[in-house]
């Protein structure tokens, strides 16, 4: 006997649930975002507020900051960068494994802050990649809290089905910094 027809209802009824192999993998990523245990200077005592328990990142699933790059999916940068700690800045995000984001917190990490002088570096982007912007001197965790949710609507706009196919690349590693 020939099984019947089955109705949309009847699909919904037994549980199943459509969607794009894109938007789980994002959902997955910004829903579990490692951030590298990593600070410069006194907005690092802000991202420290962020991560404890009054704020409680966790509620972002990014709360498990981790001890190393290889570990880490994202890297807040979080104070002031001298020409001196570039290098390292750098090679802790080339550490990173795909995929890996970038915020950029405080006026120091985006152009440089109170100090427009010759052994600070004007802004992290020249030599990384930034996602996200946070002005302030300093930031309040409030603020890294609301960026950290702007990384996570940039992330569910992501294709990463496309890394497959070849119409993207897959690391943002050589991508070139700003001037
Ligand atoms: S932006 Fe202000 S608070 Fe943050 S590291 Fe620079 S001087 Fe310190």
């Amino acid at each position: 006997m020939a099984p019947e027809a089955t109705t949309d209802y009847e699909i919904e009824s037994q549980g199943i649930i459509t969607s794009t192999v894109d938007w789980v993998f994002n959902w997955a990523r910004k829903s579990a975002l490692w951030p590298m245990t990593f600070g410069l200077a006194c907005c690092a005592i802000e991202m420290m507020a962020a991560g404890a328990s009054r704020y409680d990142m966790d509620r972002f699933g990014a709360g498990v900051f981790r001890p190393s790059p290889r570990q880490s999916d994202l890297v807040i940068v979080a104070g002031t960068v001298t020409v001196k700690m570039a290098p390292v800045v750098r090679r802790v995000y080339d550490q990173m494994p795909e995929p890996k984001w970038v915020i950029s917190m405080g006026s120091c990490a985006n152009v440089g802050g109170p100090f427009p002088t010759y052994s600070t570096l004007q802004g992290v982007d020249r030599i990384i990649p930034v996602d996200i912007y946070i002005p302030g001197c300093p930031p309040r965790p409030e603020a890294l809290l609301y960026g950290l949710m702007r990384l996570q609507d940039k992330i569910m706009r992501e294709h990463p089905t496309r890394y497959f196919f070849g119409r993207e690349s897959v690391s943002r590693r050589d991508s070139k910094p700003a001037s």
